[in-house]
């Protein structure tokens, strides 16, 4: 098997030489010729059940399946270690079709461990979709485990906390319950939760796998079982990925790695800074036996608690200059935010990020220039 860098650039692409073309041609069909009613009406019950299209073609309709879409899929199932991978409109979008198709197989209960994204709390809790979730700790999974439990839902690293939960842990708790990994913080440059037992691997693709700012997008990595499962509801309920989205998405793993490596190196040497600094009280970044096993860096987000609570941590997101006061993560250009009054305002209290925290996704601007325009934001925050 070819290792990830060679991955990102080549996987998904196999033909395009045979195809006389360099790079991905883009296909933008809503609908498709149909050749004869027989084999029509074949493809369609093929791909409307989530299966894959027959080897002659047949593709029906861009919401059952698209060529374009398929190259990503296919490419990111590569970098995960999956066996395929199926596409959506966003990372809530596959969410919700993780949650529906265990749903649909009679199993409405969710065991999740908090923290997660401010959107999946707020799913979950809300019970939108008809599930049921119970909230635990990494440690007490298998505790909280029911007859109708259809998933066990973590992410790693923690959002916004940077906590890290120990995969393999968990997947044993859960035993036959398949068990969903957000790896939208990690990408599969640092992790690849599938290795480590995960039956899915979910991600917002909108932030590293993009990696630009200008997609939104949610794929997830799983078995071919799962995959079928879950373009059928895709199928049905129509949450897709649009092509030229797609071709952003695939052309954005081919500079993955290089991105999350610069961006991750360019993180530690401000958490380093920040550590030291008179106007910070806490820095947040994975650490401990984790790192360097089941994760291979600590990534390239970080979080830091300001001294003097909300006011001061509200003032130093107002006076960045360089960094984007904004939410969202994972681009190449550094963004800070608020988590408890933006990304997590949803959250129940208990669940809130605390009011001096804020949390900052490192691009790949020069560390000198990030660490300026911290220190200059930190004192006129405190002034
Ligand atoms: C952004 C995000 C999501 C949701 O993804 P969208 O693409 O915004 O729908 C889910 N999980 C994590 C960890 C995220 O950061």
């Amino acid at each position: 098997m070819s290792r990830i860098a060679t991955l990102a650039v080549h996987a998904g692409r196999d033909d395009l030489a045979a195809l006389g073309v360099h790079v991905p041609p883009i296909d933008l069909s809503t609908t498709n010729p149909v050749p004869d009613l027989a084999s029509g009406a074949a493809a369609y019950d093929a791909l409307a059940s989530g299966g894959l299209p027959p080897a002659d073609g047949g593709l029906i309709y861009q919401r059952l399946w698209n060529p374009t879409v398929a190259r990503f899929e296919i490419a990111l199932a590569r970098l995960e270690s999956a066996d395929e991978a199926v596409a959506f409109a966003s990372g809530m979008a596959a969410l919700t079709a993780c949650l529906l198709a265990a749903k649909a197989e009679g199993r409405p209960h969710v065991v999740a461990v908090r923290p997660v994204y401010g959107g999946s709390d707020h799913l979950l809790a809300t019970g939108l979709l008809g599930t049921e979730v119970t909230w635990t700790t990494a440690d007490a999974v298998a505790a909280a485990l029911r007859p109708d439990t259809g998933l066990v839902l973590l992410e790693t690293p923690a959002n916004p906390t940077l906590d890290l939960v120990d995969i393999a842990a968990v997947a044993e708790q859960a035993g036959d319950v398949p068990l969903v990994v957000d790896n939208t913080f990690a990408t599969p440059v640092l992790q690849r939760p599938i290795e480590h037992g995960a039956a899915l691997v979910l991600h917002s693709a909108t932030k590293y796998l993009g990696g630009h700012g200008d997609v939104i997008g949610g794929v997830v990595a799983t078995t071919s079982d799962w995959a079928a499962r879950l373009r059928r509801v895709r199928a049905v309920t129509g949450g897709l990925l649009h092509p030229l989205g797609a071709y952003l998405l695939h052309r954005g793993l081919q500079t993955l790695p290089v991105r999350v490596r610069e961006q991750q190196r360019t993180a530690a040497m401000l958490v380093d800074w920040l550590a030291g600094h008179p106007l910070v009280e806490r820095v947040h970044y994975p650490s401990g036996r984790l790192v360097g096993t089941q994760m291979s860096g600590p990534g390239a987000v970080l979080a830091f608690t300001v001294v003097g609570g909300f006011e001061a941590a509200a003032r130093t997101v107002e006076h960045v200059r360089l960094i984007t006061h904004a939410v969202s993560l994972g681009g190449v250009d550094s963004l800070i935010q608020h988590p408890a009054s933006l990304t997590h305002r949803p959250v129940a209290d208990c669940a809130k990020p605390a009011a001096g925290v804020l949390r900052m996704s490192v691009g790949l601007e020069d560390e000198h220039d990030l660490r300026a325009d911290l220190e200059a934001s930190l004192k006129e925050a405190h002034v």
